[in-house]
Order: C-alpha cells, then structure tokens, then sequence
C-alpha cells in the first residue's frame, strides 16, 4: 500500500514523497531541495528512499538530487531529452518503470519545457499522475520552451486519462490560476465553487492538492480551448477568431501570463 504526502519546499513548490508502507521504502518526486527531504527521513528514520522522479531540468525540480542521491544511493529517474543530474534512468514517450511496485508509463510532455515528462500509474481505483509544471490544478506552466501546439497537444493527452485520475502537480498554484479560470468562464458553476473552495483551504492554510482529471476538465481553462464560451472569451481577448482549439489555448496562455 502506497501513501502520497507532499513536502513542502521554497515558497510554492511540493516535494511528493511516496511510501511503500509495507516495505518501508519511499521515492520522491521533483526534490527542487533536499533539505525537506532530508528532515524527514532524520525523523523517520526507519524509512529508506530508493527512487528520486524527475519531471524536467528546472532547478527548483532538481536541485536536491544530487544530495539525496548521494546520502542514500537512490536510483535517479530523469527525462531523456533533458540533463538530470546524477541520472541513472533515462526516459521517454511511452517507457515503463516500476517504482515501489508500482508500475509508471512515462508520458513526453513537451511545453513548459522541451523534454518534460509526467508519470502515470494506471490503477482502475486511483490512478496516479505526477504531471510536474505540465498540467496545475485549474492551470498550466508556462512555455519557458515550447509551442502552444506542442503543450496543448500535452495536455489534451494527459486529459484523456480517467476521471479519477489523481493529479500531483508540483506548485501550490491553484487560487491564482482559478482567479484566472473565473474571468475566463465567469458563468461556469463549476469554476465558482471550485475557487471558493480552494479560497477557503488555502485561508486555512491547507493544501489544494491532489486534484482529479474530472474536476479539471470541468475548471481548467487550458482543458477547455474546445469549450464555446472560452472561445469567445480568448476572442474577446486578443479580438481575433481564434478558430482552433490551439489558437483559443494560445490565446489564453498569453493572456494568463500577463494576468
Ligand atoms: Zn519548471
Ligand atoms: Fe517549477
């Protein structure tokens, strides 16, 4: 049996941590720091952590790898296109890997960055996807180096997954990119109350994650470049007739980023 907690890292990052509660084994995901992770295991010292994820190069994903590798010999898994630190696994499109027991099929995710990766472990109860700064709840990273094609392309394959999917972002981003969805889709119910929600979590000081493929295919405007309304939205916006579902995500990208 897995738990999934998140460490919390800088100002807005989560580090996953994965336990194997059998085995006592755990894996992290995206340590942008060591130090959280460190702590942990010196108060959980029964605990050894046998895998590092990485989801792409940004330094606040991999900053900690190379101290946590060395501290406890973790096997390094990394996106082949890309320099991860200290990598023992190199990864692309499509390739399986198991970690912990679980089985992860890796997803190329081109967009934020140019060899992004996602992990996802299909399970009919609660599949799991690690979607890095790919897919946010209720957002998406920004295109530091890809195209709006290449990251729409992205994530119209992540939201192909199941409803249940559990999405495991890395950023506590979710009240800004809902204050963005409630100005993209003023009328939308789901929106509303999805930020009112996260609105009062974040007030409490909780955290707004996991989120699930179903509420953001109902909340998040870059899921929804096929949705009329946000079509008029993004042509209001940039007063063009964005007339692909590309042109409408490209529209509200760049919209966002200034936003
Ligand atoms: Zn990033
Ligand atoms: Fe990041």
């Amino acid at each position: 049996m897995i738990q999934i907690q998140a460490l919390p890292a800088f100002s807005d990052n989560y580090i996953w941590l994965l336990q194997d509660m059998t085995s006592k084994r755990c894996a992290v995901v995206d340590p942008g720091d060591a130090e959280p992770v460190l702590t942990w295991l010196a108060h959980n010292p029964e605990w050894r952590l046998t895998d590092i994820l990485v989801t792409h190069h940004h330094a606040d994903h991999t900053g900690g790898v190379e101290q946590l590798k060395r501290v406890s010999g973790a096997r390094v898994y990394g996106p082949a296109a890309e320099n991860t630190p200290v990598r023992d696994v190199s990864l692309a499109d499509n390739d399986q890997l198991t970690v912990l027991g679980l089985t992860f099929t890796v997803y190329a995710v081109p967009g934020h960055t140019l060899g992004h990766i996602a992990f996802y472990h299909a399970d009919s109860r609660t599949p799991l996807l690690f979607s890095g700064d790919t897919l946010f709840a209720a957002g998406c990273g920004r295109l530091f180096e890809g195209t709006p094609e290449q990251m729409h392309h992205s994530l119209s394959r992540l939201a192909e997954l199941s409803d249940n999917t559990l999405v495991y972002c890395a950023h506590e981003y979710t009240l800004s990119n809902l204050r963005f969805a409630v100005a993209v889709e003023p009328n939308n119910p789901d929106v509303i109350q999805r930020f009112e929600q996260v609105t009062q979590w974040r007030h409490e000081n909780r955290i707004s994650l996991p989120s699930n493929l179903a509420l953001e295919r109902k909340t998040n405007p870059f899921l929804r470049a096929d949705v009329p309304a946000v079509k008029k939205k993004a042509d209001e916006r940039n007063g063009a007739d964005n007339s692909t579902p590309v042109a409408v995500f490209a529209a509200l990208r760049a919209w966002k980023d200034k936003f």
